[in-house]
């Protein structure tokens, strides 16, 4: 038998409950006031925090993590719930306590999208670093040949052009630190001995025919060089690890919450001067859009704001810990004591015309989050680039170079319009466009000996007629796939209208 409260404990009670914010796990503890919020937004809220950037380790100077964010000035939330100390995310803090308004801004804060102060983002208000580590080994081989860190010779296999290779340090091929470099940039050049002993034996009077195997960067990713580590492997091979920074200032896209699962994106930076501003001159970092409360019901976060207000005042920081508030009231008694409305609203005024806002503004330091979803990460475009070896389709993805999909419902669109040529340009023409050859009589697959140059049939010979057909690569290849399961997929060709 279990009491909740120590006052609660009768001769029955077996048990004593450590807290009731006890019930709650890691990530919902953070969350503040979190009895006042709809259900569903703190199940929000306790998956989101998992993408917040913060400091994930005090030692992430000597760490090297293959990649990791970290936040520049990370802070203790102003209003805090007692898990949180026992978890040391006062020690390791995910966000920083931004002063929003909650008001519409020029339109540019629509469907849950922020508007930040120009002015904060210079000051350093969510700006972030982002690390990948690179690595690359010398490696040995069966027959005594070894990898060589180095910058590549010409005449080596794969051998990219000197501009290349410009970076690297002419002593061990190995790039310096504090070298700012771009996506594709050689970071460690490496030679490796060819892959098939026999294709060595060929050339050996020739010449030594090694392979490129550098280390570059990832395409779309730039950065400055942070750290050089040359060290060993366990079986004594030379390893050199490089950990390349990439400076992350808040851009439009860029991805960020309270704790009260209400993200949104970064829609627009205003200029300081254009920004509102209160009777006490107080200019927010952040506006956003009054709309994301009243369905939403998170008012949790409007609590923590009043508490967050409090705390400015007096200097003692908010406790939010779930189910220790049994009367609100008592907070907003606070707020009046400490000066201010009982709303947490204030007399704002318009920073580009001067004029007063009629309504009261709820204007109040909410601990926000930059969550992991940055546009850097994630922008993408291509006009030509790889294809598929298998169906000379555009790759797939943004990490390959790839191409946009032109899908069913996109095609669904021309289709509609009566655009034919158009989807004939992306469908064919753009995409995996060929020409085959077909024997008229038969109507398989026809071949070109470029060694006697005639064409032929493999079925019908040398004496029919052979034409050419416009297709996409991939049905050529459903024409192959059918005759390896034995079938004859035959066409049957007719004049050109
Ligand atoms: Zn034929």
């Amino acid at each position: 038998y279990i009491a909740m409260f120590e006052d609660d404990i009768t001769a029955e009670h077996t048990h004593l409950e450590i807290s009731p914010a006890a019930i709650l796990g890691i990530c919902a503890s953070i969350i503040p006031f979190p009895e006042h919020n709809q259900s569903p937004r703190n199940t929000y809220e306790a998956g989101m925090v998992k993408q917040a950037l913060g400091l994930f380790a005090a030692n992430m100077h000597l760490r090297l993590d293959t990649r990791g964010h970290t936040l520049h000035y990370p802070q203790q939330p102003l209003v805090k719930t007692s898990p949180m100390e026992i978890i040391g995310f006062n020690k390791r803090p995910a966000g920083q306590n931004f002063i929003i308004a909650m008001m519409s801004f020029e339109g540019f804060n629509i469907e849950d999208a922020i508007i930040i102060n120009k002015a904060s983002i210079e000051r350093g208000l969510a700006r972030s670093h982002f690390f990948r580590t690179y690595d690359a080994e010398e490696r040995k081989y069966p027959g005594g040949e070894v990898d060589k860190f180095e910058i590549p010779e010409r005449g080596v296999r794969g051998f990219k052009s000197a501009e290349s290779y410009r970076l690297l340090s002419e002593e061990d091929g190995i790039i310096e630190p504090e070298t700012q470099v771009n996506g594709g940039d050689v970071l460690i050049g490496r030679t490796s001995p060819p892959r098939f002993i026999k294709s060595y034996e060929e050339f050996e009077l020739m010449q030594p025919n090694r392979r490129e195997t550098s280390k570059n960067m990832r395409h779309n990713e730039k950065g400055i060089v942070d750290t050089v580590i040359i060290s060993e492997t366990v079986d004594g091979n030379k390893l050199v690890k490089i950990k390349v920074r990439d400076l992350r200032i808040p851009e439009l896209g860029d991805k960020f919450s309270s704790r009260h699962g209400q993200k949104g994106v970064l829609g627009m930076t205003v200029d300081e001067p254009d920004m509102p501003f209160t009777s006490n001159g107080v200019i927010p970092d952040i506006i956003v859009n009054p709309h994301a409360m009243p369905s939403r019901m998170t008012l949790g976060q409007l609590f923590e704001g009043i508490s967050g207000k409090i705390a400015c005042s007096t200097g003692k920081l908010g406790d939010a810990t779930a189910f220790e508030w049994k009367d609100i009231t008592k907070l907003q008694e606070e707020l009046v004591n400490a000066g201010f409305e009982f709303n947490g609203r204030e007399t704002m005024y318009n920073g580009i015309t001067g004029e007063k806002y009629e309504a009261g503004i709820y204007c109040a330091p909410i601990y926000y989050q930059k969550l992991y979803h940055l546009v850097a990460d994630k922008i993408h475009a291509r006009a030509r680039g790889p294809v598929q070896i298998l169906t000379r389709q555009p790759t797939e993805g943004r990490a390959r170079e790839g191409g946009l999909r032109f899908g069913e419902m996109e095609r669904d669109c021309l289709v509609g319009h009566g655009s034919a040529l158009l989807l004939k340009e992306r469908l064919l023409d753009e995409s995996d466009r060929t020409v085959i050859l077909v024997c008229e009589k038969c109507g398989l697959l026809a071949v070109y000996d470029r060694n006697r140059d005639k064409k032929y049939c493999p079925v019908c010979g040398e004496g029919t007629i052979i034409s050419k057909v416009v297709c996409s690569y991939a049905f050529k290849l459903l024409l192959q796939e059918m005759m390896s399961l034995g079938l004859a997929p035959r066409l049957k060709l007719k004049e050109k209208i």
